[in-house]
């Protein structure tokens, strides 16, 4: 990344300090800035106060050569990011008549009269580009300052992306050329694992990432039960990058389920259709959540017929033919129950594999033998693989939405292991 230019990003917006919206906009823009080899060094979140933005301005021009503001550029009231950036430049705001007209166009193309408030949007920063907005009211800014340039951009992600694209990132370059910097791109790498403790990759993870200081390496939890390596170093670098990502590859294998950022769904999928075989899901405490999953891939009905929602005892009996004497002896969240859905599932569907998932998701009906989070997963396959439906105990932790995803992966990842890398085998 380029050590001379750093950008701050400022997402105006009371919205952003309440508990209902999230700031997007700063994480687009990040992405993009470091594509561009330009770093970010600090983000806030400002709510709609003109001073309070203007002080936020202020500050962040005395600090970064670059700095973008989003939203705040709209009709109402509550939209201060002009007035603020006048306040904090001393640029002056000037009515651009050629904008007012072509606000007026907009409206007048869908019928309606432009209200008087809008001519505020015709306002530009004395010394400011225009940047044209063709998915909004709003135009943004670019104000090349003494030190810094100052860039404002609509809030809505839809309007914001498109104008970053067409309007930004090469007054960006332009900017940073300038100034005599080529600004340096990232290369960045992804590689997930799946069933392992963030702890338990890290230890692995650790001491090869530790002999490789040129790339920066973030360990993250991401979806319950799935663990992402991101890497990232300046594309020149890129050779090193791709050795660290084929160690750290090798060193977890067989755990690593993608370096290309691809859904575990999506992998198994693949692979099930490489192999022209097919998979029935029968889910208790997740009620679908696996068969959502798995459909979540466009074209999945090539190797997915379907599944049962097999909640209550009555259905695991009656459709899955899961044994009374089962349910009674060791109750629907054991192992032999789970084996029998999936056995059962496999058996009477004709499929090649078969999934099973039972468990106390909670937060009610735990017991000392059986606390909340303690989950079965059975896979039923290909005698040739197995005689045996193969059955694991799990022990997860956390609320029942957790439990329930982390339920879905598990199962998923017992099936990319069992279906391996290997070339396709004849189906049965
Ligand atoms: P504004 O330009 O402030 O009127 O924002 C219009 C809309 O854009 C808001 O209602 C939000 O839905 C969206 N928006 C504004 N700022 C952000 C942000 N930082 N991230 C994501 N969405 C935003
Ligand atoms: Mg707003």
């Amino acid at each position: 990344m380029v050590a001379g230019i750093v950008a701050e990003i400022i997402a105006a917006g009371s919205e952003l300090l309440t508990p209902f919206r999230l700031d997007s906009n700063s994480l687009y823009l990040t992405a993009e800035l470091n594509a561009l080899g330009v770093a970010c060094r600090r983000k806030q979140v400002v709510g709609d106060r003109q001073e309070d933005l203007a002080g936020a301005m202020r500050e962040a021009l005395g600090r970064a050569d670059l700095v973008f503001v989003t939203g705040g550029l709209g009709p109402t009231d509550d939209d201060v990011t002009r007035p603020a950036a006048a306040a904090a430049t001393g640029a002056a705001l000037v009515a651009e008549a050629g904008l007012a007209e072509s606000l007026r166009r907009r409206f007048a193309a869908r019928g309606w009269a432009m209200p008087e408030r809008n001519l505020r949007q015709a306002e530009r920063l004395d010394g400011a580009e225009i940047l044209p907005n063709p998915n909004g009211s709003a135009p943004g800014q670019w104000l090349p300052l003494q030190r810094a340039a100052l860039c404002l951009l609509p809030g809505p992600p839809r309007e914001l992306r498109p104008m970053w694209a067409a309007e930004v990132a090469p007054r960006v370059q332009r900017w940073c050329a300038a100034r005599g910097l080529a600004p340096v791109p990232l290369a960045a790498r992804q590689l997930t694992v799946a069933g392992r403790p963030e702890s338990a990759v890290d230890e692995i993870a650790a001491p090869i990432y530790g002999r490789y200081p040129e790339v920066e390496t973030t360990i993250l939890a991401a979806s319950p039960g799935e663990i992402e390596l991101h890497l990232r170093a300046p594309a020149p670098r890129s050779a090193r990058l791709e050795a660290l990502l084929a160690e750290l590859a090798a060193a977890l294998a067989p755990a690593v389920f993608t370096t290309s950022g691809e859904p575990l769904e999506a992998v198994v999928g693949a692979r099930l259709r490489a192999r022209g075989q097919t998979l029935a899901v029968a889910e208790s405490c997740t009620g679908g959540l696996l068969a959502g999953r798995v459909t979540a891939v466009a074209g999945a009905s090539d190797y997915f017929p379907g599944g049962v929602v097999s909640y209550g005892n009555e259905v695991k009996a009656r459709e899955l033919g899961v044994r009374r004497e089962t349910l009674e002896a060791f109750g629907a969240v054991s192992a032999e129950c789970a084996a029998e859905m999936a056995a059962g599932l496999r058996r009477r569907w004709g499929v090649d594999w078969a999934l099973a998932i039972t468990g106390i998701a909670g937060p009610g009906g735990g017991s000392a033998e059986k606390p909340v989070g303690t989950v079965f997963i059975a896979l039923a396959g290909p005698e040739t693989w197995r005689a045996e439906p193969e059955v694991q105990r799990c022990r997860l932790s956390g609320e029942r939405d957790r439990i329930r995803r982390w339920s879905t992966t598990l199962a998923l990842e017992a099936l990319r292991q069992a279906l391996g890398d290997g070339p396709a085998k004849p189906a049965r």
